[in-house]
């Protein structure tokens, strides 16, 4: 057994991976960033030749986004419903333009940074994680996949395939705003995520997440609750701050201090509502 293996299906790689003791590699915009190395130490696992985890495709009860597919191609990709708007908007955050043709959808999940610009908009489409091992295949919530800064509950010889979006998260109008120490390739300070569905004039569905303020990422029921029934012109000013912070944990770091989080988060989360709601439904 080669240490660098890229095989050309999944199939492949999953014949591959258990028992080798490989890393697994997608774009590398993670793993090389993490060391000084001109290569990576130990087996690698290349998923970069597998066509069959990139790209988005509609199936029986929703849409799958594959493991492998890169940010830019989400940026890009205008057949994409409104709900999907704030991904798209994270899609261009993530990093500069090169990050964003390497960097997959998957690493961001499996990196599990409580800055990954991926898992609050994802959260607000109720996105569960598609994993196959030895064992099967086995589909987790988003929020039950990410167990905490850098931890996930992928077992070693399971591959991520995919991101699956339930129809039934897949509706309403949606917006991503990213708050950091400058305007453009920085590490968020917090970043919020907004899905509203409004009908017959009112808000119907709420779905608010807010990441880089809590160990992980996490939905606000709360903030949810309140901006249900209320008209779009009224819905930013259901958005109360003290709700907000109160659903929050963040640390104080070289980037800010918690207090400045829970305050950023706040006026972020009223924003958000707001630019998701002066889209054209
Ligand atoms: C300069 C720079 C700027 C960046 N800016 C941002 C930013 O603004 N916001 C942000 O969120 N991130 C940022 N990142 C981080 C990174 O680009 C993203 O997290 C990216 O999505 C990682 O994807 P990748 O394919 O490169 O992951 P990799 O580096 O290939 O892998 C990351 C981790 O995921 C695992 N993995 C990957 N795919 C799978 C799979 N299918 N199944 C199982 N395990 C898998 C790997 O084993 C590894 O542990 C930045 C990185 C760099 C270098």
């Amino acid at each position: 057994m080669n240490d660098y293996m890229r095989p050309a299906t999944l199939d492949e790689a999953l014949a591959l991976l258990p028992g080798s003791g490989a890393g697994i590699l997608a774009g590398g915009t993670d793993l090389f960033a993490a060391t000084d190395r001109r290569r990576l130490p130990g087996r690698v696992l290349d998923l970069g030749g597998i066509a069959e985890l990139r790209g988005v495709r509609a199936v029986a009860g929703g849409t799958i986004i594959g493991a492998c597919t890169s940010w830019d191609e989400i940026a890009r990709d205008d057949t994409l419903p409104p709900a999907l708007r704030a991904l798209r908007s994270a899609a261009r955050e993530v990093g500069g333009w090169q990050v964003q043709t390497r960097g997959t959808i998957a690493g961001n999940l499996c990196n599990a940074s409580p800055a990954a610009d991926g898992v609050p908009p994802l959260l607000v489409l109720d996105a569960e994680v598609m994993l196959r091992g030895p064992a099967g295949t086995r589909q987790v919530a988003l929020g039950a996949f990410i167990t905490g800064p850098r931890r996930t509950s992928r077992a070693p010889d399971e591959i991520v395939t995919g991101i699956f979006l339930p129809r039934s998260a897949l509706g309403g109008r949606s917006a991503f705003l990213k708050l950091g120490a400058r305007a453009h390739l920085v590490i968020s300070i917090a970043m919020v995520a907004v899905r509203l569905e409004v009908a017959e004039g009112w808000i119907a569905r709420a779905a608010v997440a807010v990441g880089a303020c809590s160990a992980v990422a996490r939905r606000l029921p709360a903030v949810e609750a309140a901006l249900l029934g209320a008209t779009p012109s009224a819905a930013p000013g259901r958005v109360d701050r003290a709700d907000v912070a109160a659903a929050l944990e963040p640390i104080d770091d070289i980037r800010a201090s918690g207090a400045y989080r829970a305050e950023a988060a706040g006026e972020l989360v009223a924003r958000a509502v707001a630019d998701a709601l002066e889209q054209t439904p």
